[in-house]
């Protein structure tokens, strides 16, 4: 390597990194903990956050100039892998028509159509800023719509967060929400009855003691939160028909399925249940293409309760975001069948080798998919719910993330996380991620 950086370093890496170690020492001044959202910064692994300059189809390279195959894909925005040229013209073409205007504007509407069109059942949506904003606007349309103040959550399943889905409890039984973080009052938390996932009984016997209480069940359409955790059969199907019977409103959290599960999301692999579809949706990642953008919606009926037609407020001023949408909506139109045909076949060639590789050298593992999204649990065994999740070797985890950066690819820092693909990963990227995964898992054995 020169001084002038002509060549950039080639795997195996070594485990300093002296650029990131640098802006990691600067950030940590002025950014707590020098990160903008926790779990990039490495804290269940180790060692310190590579920061990233640039990105190209499955490429990134850090400041050091070293190359990674990117498994986080921006935690699923970029399903085209990055710096795609149609998203990018249109961003372009976006941002030299202006930034933001605080009216309504052409592009949004563009945006909302196309998440409309692809969603069975979907009739309206409101345009926000993250998941989390989406997650909590539905849940206050939901209490607005019912009069009632208690939600159901799953432990184990990531809603943002939203003070009221921030509990997350996570004992084998029923239990009601004690707060995950302090600043989460209990007052808040209390409102929250934090249920096992993938357990009908346990939901039932909820609605049999607060049902009059209850204004939403939410859950993640299928769990990435934990690692991927599918919903049993006949689950989302229960969870309509109760919520039904004791008129509450099911919320499907498909920020991280939507646009990745399939065209359509989980929704579009599962089908809608026979005892019908969610009352609520909301989306985040695909949908903003590596923009802040995200949404909520459901029927027109429901969506109607919302200000200005309504009385639940919600508002934003940069909602509906000209570039912002311009990328969501460039993103979407460029989700081809043949785009999901390629996450689909990257994911199982990463999944073959882990399968291959890990029983090879006796690594004891699960591997868990819907669709293209899939992980790898350090354990054995089928994972149903959060504690069975959280019964893996994390540690062994952890020396498995830095074997494979070293050989540059870059997994998502936790082992409770989706490995994201994307379709421009090609043979190149699978295959040193294959041969990556085959020593890596003789280093670790
Ligand atoms: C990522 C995620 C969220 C939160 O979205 P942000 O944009 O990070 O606020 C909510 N729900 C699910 C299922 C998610 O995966």
């Amino acid at each position: 390597m020169t001084s002038e950086g002509t060549h950039a370093p080639n795997p195996p890496y070594p485990d300093t990194a002296p650029a990131s170690e640098e802006l990691l020492r600067r950030a940590r001044e002025v950014i707590p903990g020098g990160v903008n959202s926790p779990v990039r910064a490495y804290g269940s692994v180790g060692g310190t956050p590579r920061f990233m300059v640039r990105g190209e189809g499955p490429w990134m390279w850090d400041a050091d100039g070293r190359r990674y195959v990117d498994l986080v894909c921006s935690w699923g925005p970029m399903i085209l892998g990055h710096a795609h040229p149609d998203v990018a013209r249109a961003v372009r073409q976006a941002a030299a028509d202006g930034f933001s205007f605080g009216t309504p504007s052409r592009r949004e509407v563009l945006l909302a159509e196309e998440i409309v069109r692809r969603v069975p059942s979907l009739e309206q949506v409101r345009l926000v800023n993250s998941g989390t904003e989406a997650t909590m606007s539905a849940i206050r349309l939901a209490r607005g719509v019912t009069g009632r103040s208690a939600v159901v959550k799953f432990a184990g399943c990531y809603h943002g967060h939203v003070d009221a889905l921030l509990a997350s409890a996570g004992s084998g039984v029923a239990t009601f929400g004690l707060p995950d973080s302090p600043g989460v009052p209990a007052s808040a938390a209390g409102e929250t009855i934090v249920l096992p996932y993938n357990d009908l009984a346990a939901v039932e016997q909820a609605f049999a003691e607060r049902g009059q209480q209850i204004a939403a069940v939410i859950t993640e359409a299928a769990p990435g939160n934990m690692g991927v955790v599918p919903p049993a059969p006949g689950f989302t199907e229960g969870l309509r028909r109760i919520t039904a019977e004791h008129g509450a409103l099911l919320v499907s959290d498909e920020v991280m399925t939507g646009f990745r599960a399939s065209t359509a999301g989980w929704l579009g692999l599962e089908g809608v249940p026979a005892s019908g579809a969610p009352d609520l949706f909301t989306f985040g990642k695909v949908m903003g293409g590596g923009f802040p953008a995200a949404a909520f919606g459901g029927r027109a009926e429901v969506m109607a309760m919302l200000a200005p037609e309504g009385p639940v407020y919600q508002a934003g001023t940069l909602s509906g975001n000209p570039v912002a949408s311009a990328a969501g909506l460039a993103t979407l139109q460029a989700c081809t069948p043949q785009v999901y045909a390629r996450l689909e076949e990257v994911a199982d060639a990463l999944t073959t080798a882990v399968r291959d590789s890990f029983g090879r050298h006796g690594i004891a593992h699960r591997v868990q998919r819907v669709g293209s999204m899939f992980s790898v649990f350090f354990r054995e065994g089928e994972v149903r719910d959060y504690d069975d999740a959280r019964e893996q070797d994390a540690q062994r985890f952890g020396r498995f993330f830095h074997a494979m950066l070293r050989r540059g690819v870059h997994l998502p820092p936790s082992c409770y996380e989706v490995w994201f693909v994307s379709a421009a990963h090609g043979d190149d990227a699978v295959e040193t991620t294959v041969r990556a995964i085959e020593e890596s898992a003789a280093e670790i054995a």
